[in-house]
């Protein structure tokens, strides 16, 4: 989660949609919290919108700002700050539209974000509330406390101490994430309960991730770079005492070196594929666009070999889309999928059939065999890491290249499984989104 200065000591970093309320007394009061709120803000390349009211004027808070902000003169130039007064934004038309309002930051929001800005910062004094709009402001804030956590918005509502009895303290603390008071002299943090222990649910789930991408990461790390060593010292000692004492031992000893060299060797091999599984998130490159076609056709190339001892036919369908993503990853994930087709064909001449559906929201790809089958109890274990039905004595492999096909596909936000029936053929179908 990306995290954003907020310019108050107090509250320090917080991310994107927070929604938190100040409550003061005097113009001063405001000034002590907008100004850094803004100076950091500006800059932060953030665009800024400030909602004026009683008592702090929309003159009065750009000369404010004037005098603590280093060039604020070129932000505001740049129309980087809009500074409103609430009857031209809150009550623009003549009365108060909780959709109208909600909506406009919305613009207001997608506008920076196409002007290159990170994100909007906001303020709203609400002093021009009057009991009347009371109820209609206090849903309009339960709305944009509801929706604000999808946006690139930071939102600080001022409350007039004064003006407000207890019960209406209750709702605005309720319908932000903290409040800020001043007692005595000094400015204190309220955190709703509520509010608080979602977040702290929130922080422990990711955290708890992270944490176990992190480990997976260190453990792949150190499984491919610290163990390679140590291996290729036995491996070349092994090939030594092979050469030198060949025939010198009993026939005993030539088959033990010669098991303990093969085992050296498909560690070796499980190493190298364990790194090659964390590289996909580790050394994944930037997405592009990659029309579908040319991977397909770089992995065909690859295993050209294997197609023709085995004479494979590729049965196109369609012809493939173009789709955002990592164009190296897209040919490593048709060859290890096309590779297996071959790899697990049955007696009969393997047929391979591509084919692509336009769905809503994703591409639909199918890669269909007429190979040895899966049993469909065995269909998600496949996927996992060093997983296999077949032992290397029948067929070679360290059941690492499913587990990185669906790396691959997660890490483009797609899915992949299987249908299949042993004796039948597999279809193997990944998703990527449009
Ligand atoms: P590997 O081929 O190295 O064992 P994979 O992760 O590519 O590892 O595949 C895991 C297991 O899934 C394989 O051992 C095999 O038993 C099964 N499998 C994969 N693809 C097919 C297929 N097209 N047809 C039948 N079985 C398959």
């Amino acid at each position: 989660m990306e995290l954003r200065k907020s310019g108050i000591n107090l509250i320090g970093n917080v991310p994107w949609g927070t929604h938190f309320c100040q409550f003061y007394e005097t113009k001063d009061d405001l000034k002590d919290i907008l100004i850094p709120y803004f100076k950091v803000g500006l800059e932060n390349n953030e665009y800024c919108m400030l909602i004026t009211a009683d008592p702090l004027s929309s003159l009065e808070i750009k000369e404010a700002l004037k005098k603590a902000v280093p060039d604020f003169d070129g932000y505001y130039q740049e129309g980087q700050i809009e500074i409103l007064s609430y009857t031209e934004w809150y009550t623009k038309g003549g009365s108060f539209d909780s959709d109208r309002v909600l909506n406009g930051w919305i613009e207001k929001l997608d506008q920076a974000l196409e002007k290159g800005y990170d994100g909007l910062r906001l303020t709203g004094n609400t002093f021009w509330l009057e009991k009347e709009d009371w109820k209609d402001f206090v849903d309009y804030e339960e709305a944009v406390d509801t929706v604000i956590g999808q946006y690139q918005m930071m939102a600080l509502c001022t409350y007039c101490l004064e003006k407000c009895n207890a019960a209406e303290v209750i709702d605005v603390v309720n319908n932000h994430e903290f409040a800020l008071i001043k007692r005595k002299e000094k400015w204190e943090l309220i955190e709703t309960t509520e509010h608080k222990r979602t977040e702290e649910e929130l922080i422990n789930a990711m955290e708890k991730i992270q944490k176990s991408n992190h480990d997976l990461e260190q453990f792949a790390y150190v499984a491919s770079h610290d163990l390679q060593e140590p291996l290729r010292m036995i491996s070349s000692f092994l090939q030594l005492l092979q050469r030198r004492y060949e025939g010198q031992l009993d026939s005993d000893a030539d088959e033990f070196i010669g098991y303990a060299v093969d085992g050296a060797q498909r560690m070796h091999d499980l190493i190298n594929d364990l790194l090659e599984f964390s590289r996909v998130t580790t050394k994944g490159k930037k997405f592009e666009d990659v029309n579908m076609e040319e991977p397909l056709e770089n992995a065909l190339t690859n295993l050209k070999l294997s197609i023709e001892e085995n004479n494979v036919a590729i049965v196109p369908k369609n012809s493939l889309p173009t789709i955002n993503g990592d164009y190296s990853q897209m040919t490593q994930l048709f060859q290890n999928i096309i590779g297996n087709a071959i790899k697990y064909r049955s007696s009969d001449p393997p047929q391979i059939h591509i084919s692509v559906t336009n769905e809503a929201n994703n591409w639909l790809f199918s890669i269909k065999d007429n190979g040895l089958g899966i049993d469909p109890k065995y269909a998600d274990n496949v996927f996992k890491i060093f997983r296999r039905l077949h032992s290397n004595s029948e067929y070679e492999g360290t059941g690492v290249g499913l587990a990185i096909t669906k790396r691959i596909v997660e890490r483009h936000n797609g899915q992949i499984w299987v249908e299949s029936e042993p004796g039948n053929g597999s279809t193997f179908y990944f998703t990527l989104p449009k």
